[in-house]
């Protein structure tokens, strides 16, 4: 027997659990600039065919013109701040010991760029369009993830 429900107040609910696994990947183009991340401390671009833009990070399909991306290349990790902020508060909105510097830092030649933080600085030295290269955790430290930078740093 089917009865409609009309409103959300006859919904019933059955506590209990089922189990879920989910496995999230980077996609191929993302799982080959974290490898390249990982494994050479490098960045993976990948170049269109048809209309030559080049992406950073990579990426399969060019979103121009959905070509296939297949020209591949790896380009040291050093760019330059395009935009920042500063974060005086955490995720929670508690108060951060020491202010928080965020940057889009973007990479010559390409279209795209990277989010990350910015260490060995204060807010008050930061600019756009100052250089700074990644600060790249120890080679057997490294998981394969965009946190295998541990920061961006100003460029000597
Ligand atoms: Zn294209």
């Amino acid at each position: 027997m089917l009865s409609k429900l009309t409103t959300s107040a006859q919904t019933r609910q059955w506590p209990g659990h089922i189990p879920v696994e989910y496995v999230y990947t980077a996609g191929i183009a993302g799982e080959a600039f974290l490898r390249a991340l990982k494994d050479r401390g490098m960045l993976l671009t990948s170049q269109c065919p048809q209309c030559q833009t080049v992406y950073l990070p990579a990426r399969l399909y060019c979103e121009q013109c959905f070509e296939e991306t297949k020209q591949y290349e790896e380009i040291a990790p050093k760019g330059w701040v395009h935009t920042y902020t500063v974060a005086h508060v955490d995720i929670d909105g508690e108060a951060l010991a020491v202010p928080q510097i965020y940057a889009f830092i973007r990479f010559g030649g390409t279209n795209g760029g990277l989010i990350h933080r910015l260490g060995q600085t204060q807010p008050h030295q930061v600019s756009i369009g100052m250089e700074v290269e990644a600060l790249l955790l120890p080679g057997k430290e490294r998981t394969g993830s965009i946190n295998d930078i541990t920061c961006f740093q100003p460029t000597k």
